[in-house]
């Protein structure tokens, strides 16, 4: 029997290290296991706002997060001449103290500095079986180890580990928005100016440019009528996949692809969401993209990851020792939000920011020339 206190969390990024935090604050001993050798850094800065910054305010991290807060960001849509078709957002010296980015890597920095002391968390490990019994769920790690837990809470991501042992494989639960998101960070580059952001699209192609702080981002997004077969850890294979669909673009893209040759650490997957009938099962429940991925598209992962953590740890404080009905809380109150942010991704974002086809981008223009773009 496990000691009632004693629960699992898969995956140490917004998500797990949310979730440590609340679990070891309501009094439960956590341990954390991190399939990376080490916090998984890298990405896009992360939109901080709504009720994402009152959860941060009541874990005692809203200054922390506040203080490496990005000055914001203004959008630009261009075309192959660099001619602005329209902007949208604020300029770099409007404040917006409800809406900000931080950079991925210093909000994982001050989530890890709030657990580190509490929780146990073991890096380069995973769970290989995950088994339901009485009063626990007996876990079977990949090094062959078993221990017993009260709860397991499944943080792994898009292509969570704990989904798949528990609901199977995640397919059925993937619904494909139709297209792959490739995004590098690099120095400076003297492509763009600072807090700017610029997108160029063509039918069925966009390239992005992110300029904040001493940085760029390297975006490129593309569609594909279904999936394409590829190896997710074959980075070789990805890298030569982006040359060849930018391969002979205008605008700024041979600069772009020629600054991200060469270097494996970049992130790339299918654009997707995830979408569950139920993100629990008896002992088990799942928090961010793990159980309800929004894609990158909607632009508040991380947010929902925090909200996500936030609302089960209220929901497990309301009904302690019952987690039932605690889980049942979490989504029943978390899911129309869920499901609302996910329906402004798919009806807006791809057509926003990579149009099908020339009718679609003749309309996409159209929008952003009456600045009526949606978001
Ligand atoms: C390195 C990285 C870069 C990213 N960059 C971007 C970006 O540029 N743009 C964007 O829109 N989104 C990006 N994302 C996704 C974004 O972080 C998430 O959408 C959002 O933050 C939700 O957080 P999450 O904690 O639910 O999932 P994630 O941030 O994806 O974290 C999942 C964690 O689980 C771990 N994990 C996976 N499998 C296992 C396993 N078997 N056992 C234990 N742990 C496991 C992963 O290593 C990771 O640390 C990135 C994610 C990662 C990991």
């Amino acid at each position: 029997m496990a000691s009632s206190t004693a629960v699992l969390v898969s995956g140490a990024s917004f998500a797990g290290l949310a979730t440590a935090y609340w679990l070891n604050r309501l009094g439960y001993r956590v341990t954390i296991v991190e399939v990376a050798k080490g916090l998984r850094r890298g990405g896009t800065p992360v939109d901080i706002e709504g009720e994402t910054i009152d959860i941060l305010a009541r874990m005692g991290l809203a200054d922390a997060v506040r203080a490496k807060a990005l000055p914001p960001r203004h959008f630009a849509f261009k075309d192959v001449d660099d001619f602005t078709l329209g902007t949208v957002g604020v300029d770099s010296d409007e404040a917006s103290p409800g809406r900000y980015e931080i950079h991925r890597d210093d909000l994982l920095d001050i989530l890890f500095g709030a657990v580190a002391d509490g929780v146990e968390l073991q890096f380069g490990r995973s769970i290989d079986r995950l088994e339901e019994g009485q009063g626990a769920v007996s876990v079977t790690f990949d090094d062959g180890e078993r221990r017993d837990f009260a709860l397991v809470f499944g943080c792994d991501g898009n292509r969570s580990n704990t989904r798949k042992l528990i609901f199977g494989e995640s397919d059925q639960f993937t619904y494909f928005m139709g297209g792959y998101f490739f995004l590098k960070v690099v120095a400076q580059t003297g492509l763009l100016s600072a807090n700017v952001s610029e997108v160029f699209s063509v039918p069925g192609r966009m390239a992005m440019l992110n300029g904040y702080d001493d940085r760029t981002d390297i975006g490129f997004g593309f569609r594909t009528e279904g999936e394409i077969d590829y190896d997710y850890r074959d980075r070789a294979q990805q890298r030569r996949l982006i040359q060849e669909r930018f391969d002979g673009l205008g605008w700024k893209v041979p600069a772009m692809l020629a600054s991200v040759a060469d270097d494996d650490d970049f992130y790339f997957d299918r654009i997707n969401q995830i979408r569950m009938p139920s993100w629990s099962h008896g002992r088990v429940t799942l928090v961010g993209d793990a159980g309800y991925c929004v894609s990158p598209l909607a632009g508040f992962g991380g947010s929902m990851a925090i909200i996500g953590a936030g609302r089960l740890a209220a929901a497990l404080d309301h009904y302690p020792g019952d987690h039932a009905a605690a889980f049942r809380h979490y989504e029943d109150g978390l899911r129309p939000f869920v499901e609302e942010v996910q329906e402004r991704a798919t009806s807006n974002g791809m057509s926003m920011m990579c149009p099908a086809d020339e009718a679609e981008l003749a309309e996409r223009n159209q929008k952003i020339a009456a600045g009526d773009m949606g978001f």
